[in-house]
């Protein structure tokens, strides 16, 4: 791979949401209870625990990034 390939692969890293991939991939159920959680306030690193409880691989940089919408999706929570 040259270098150019491997920036490129970054940039397209950089520019995934890493919370959204997640949220996605979740059940109907699940979701409804992610979206709950963020209405009740509840904090990131009480979201965060729970769904790694689960065994939901999520980053506390990754939600955080998508809250303050410095992601690129348009997938905001509520
Ligand atoms: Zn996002």
């Amino acid at each position: 791979m040259s270098l150019a390939d491997q920036l490129a692969s970054i940039e397209k890293n950089l520019n995934n949401c890493a919370y959204a991939k997640m949220y996605n991939a979740l059940s109907p159920a699940d979701k409804k209870a992610l979206d709950e959680a963020w209405l009740k306030g509840y904090s990131q690193n009480t979201v965060l625990m729970a769904l790694r409880a689960e065994g939901i691989k999520s980053s506390n940089e990754a939600i955080r990034r998508h809250r303050i919408g410095a992601c690129p999706c348009q997938k905001k929570p509520s």
